[in-house]
């Protein structure tokens, strides 16, 4: 297939911002996919080229995109940072210097979605000594075959920045209209869910209808969505209405999905991230203490040292640690509480009850103190002694407690019904990063006043509600403290728009803040204003898709107003 096929559908999708005609507009095209392409097609259409759970980073900062598209035109870098800064998006940098281009290949060659997608995901693998310059001449190659509108999407694709708005859930509703009937929706959600490959289960659906979908089966290596909870405002409200319920401790620390088939293991964060480098001592803990040959197991990892829980930030360096993997394993110990099991042996598990899970959980581990264990659980429906448990798990520096209905499914992502979680109402926000402003004098070179935004949960656009000052720090004094530097070093090559000292980014560094206080505000899009927002933590466990609400933010400022009164 053509890669202007693909980039039609972008430009159709671009102008149609309606759910229902971008859906229809992307059926037609997986209508016309040879199945050999399927996968290429359904990622490229995300805007990427690897399934999130591989973690595989492109790579490719602003600055290379830059030289990339001067030396695929022969426009001068001067030009090209020029209708940069008029334009802050460098897709249509690349659209209008090709249009301009001085340079024209020889042989003109049409280009397709295989040449595209494998030169792309090429890209991640170019390391070592001169791997800019390779990347820079594979980039700048494929522009040169490109016809404007083509290099748009493929600057966009290689910055991660696509701006087309295909969620998923659009991708789901395609599949639906180019090859299944309405009523086969849920089967598809479920497939998706425990199987979170798209290109794969579209051609599924192509070749066998509702009935593939149905046998679709957890494969081991590879991430199911996970189940997660609610926020409930008080024990007494859940009990009220359960009666009976599974509290657990709510631990401070990082969700990990842990695969095990024979001698493998594999450890996914909630994002369904492939962490299993960073964690060896993990990894042979479960060797160790997973009883069933092959198991999915969930709990959650935190940092531990002399049997006193650290704080979240101790245990996020060691996730996003690439190097000196062993040391950071002797001076960040680990230990993890387990809470649910999904899979055992050949048996999906999805379907039993907390109760029956837990069970199984139970005889598939075997305990070893401090370090591999059962969340701490207690089974009962007295108020009372959930308050003390509740209390306990605060003493115990972690965040709160959480309800588990007994006899409640695993029910994939954020639904009503399942698990709630109880925690101290003056909480933190988790916010996004999306503009920052170069830093003069002392702190020239380093990013600072960091913008923070929510989330609108309707129209997934995100709304800015504060400016972060306090909190970040200059120099590291503590394994806690997070420096401007370090910032500066997440937050570059994000940028999307520059302009005099002010910097946009994408939306992708998340942030945990704390506040004095929630005010009206007409200066933010959001309509509200945190009062002295400081940095509390930075959340590599989070996506910017799971930031806080503005819904949530309306409901603190509203629940503020009544504890003022
Ligand atoms: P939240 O991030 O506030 O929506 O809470 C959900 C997260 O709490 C999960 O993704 C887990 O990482 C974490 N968590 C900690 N303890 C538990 C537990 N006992 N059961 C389930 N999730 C837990």
């Amino acid at each position: 297939m053509r890669y202007s096929e693909i980039v039609k559908t972008y430009e159709e999708m671009e102008k149609n911002s309606s759910k229902i005609a971008k859906t229809q507009i992307l059926a037609e095209l997986l209508k016309k996919t040879p199945d050999e392409e399927m996968e290429m097609v359904t990622l490229l259409i995300q805007g990427v080229v690897f399934p999130k759970y591989t973690g595989y980073d492109l790579g490719i900062a602003q600055q290379l995109m830059l030289k990339a598209i001067s030396k695929a035109t022969g426009i001068g870098i001067d030009k090209v940072e020029k209708i940069f800064k008029e334009s802050g998006d460098l897709g249509i940098v690349a659209e209008q210097c090709i249009k301009e281009r001085k340079q024209v290949s020889l042989f003109k060659k049409e280009l397709d979605v295989e040449t595209v997608f494998k030169n792309l995901q090429k890209l991640a693998f170019i390391a070592g000594e001169g791997a800019q310059d390779k990347k820079l001449s594979l980039i700048s190659e494929l522009l040169s075959f490109a016809k404007p509108e083509e290099a748009k999407y493929l600057v966009r694709t290689i910055l991660g920045d696509l701006r087309v708005g295909v969620a998923e859930g659009i991708i789901r509703d395609a599949i639906v209209e180019a090859f299944l009937t309405k009523e086969d929706a849920t089967a598809l959600e479920y497939a998706m869910n425990i199987y979170p490959n798209l290109g794969e289960i579209a051609l599924l659906a192509k070749q066998k209808g509702l009935k593939g979908l149905k046998e679709i089966k957890v494969k081991l290596g590879q991430p199911i969505q996970v189940m997660l909870g609610e926020k409930a405002e008080s024990i007494k409200e859940v009990v009220e209405k359960f009666g009976k319920v599974a509290a657990e401790y709510k631990y401070d620390g990082m969700r990990a999905q842990i695969h095990k088939d024979d001698e493998k293991i594999w450890i996914f964060t909630r994002r369904l991230e492939d962490v299993t480098k960073q964690f060896p001592d993990l990894v042979e803990l479960c060797r160790k203490h997973l009883k069933p040959k092959k198991c999915i197991v969930e709990g959650e990892v935190i940092a531990v040292r002399d049997s006193s829980p650290l704080p979240f930030q101790v245990l996020s360096q060691r996730i996003q640690r690439k190097y000196d993997i062993e040391k950071m394993v002797k001076e960040i110990p680990i230990q993890i509480n387990l809470f649910d099991i999904v899979l055992y042996e050949d048996e999906m598990l999805f379907d039993k009850t907390l109760l029956e899970r837990r069970k199984i959980l139970e005889k598939s581990i075997e305990v070893k103190p401090n370090k591999f264990m059962l969340a701490k659980q207690i089974v009962t429906d007295d108020i009372s002694v959930l308050e003390i448990f509740y209390k306990e798990a605060l003493d115990a520096k972690q965040e709160g407690i959480f309800l588990k209905v007994l006899d409640a499914k695993y029910i994939f992502g954020r639904h009503v019904g399942g698990w709630y979680k109880i925690k101290p109402t003056l909480e933190t926000l988790d916010l996004a990063i999306v503009g920052a402003t170069w830093g003069t004098g002392k702190r020239a070179g380093w990013l600072g006043s960091f913008i923070l935004a929510c989330r609108d949960e309707k129209t997934g656009k995100f709304l800015e509600c504060g400016m972060l000052g306090t909190g970040v720090k200059e120099k590291k004094t503590s394994e806690n403290d997070v420096t401007f530097e370090e910032l500066t070093k997440l937050l570059k090559p994000l940028i999307i728009f520059e302009k005099g000292n002010s910097v946009r980014f994408k939306p992708k560094i998340v942030v945990s803040v704390d506040y004095q206080e929630i005010q009206m505000s007409p200066n933010y899009e959001s309509g509200f204003a945190l009062r002295f927002p400081r940095f509390v933590a930075l959340r590599y466990d989070k996506g910017a898709e799971e930031v806080d609400t503005i819904e949530r933010i309306k409901y603190l400022y509203e629940l503020q107003k009544k504890t003022k009164k």
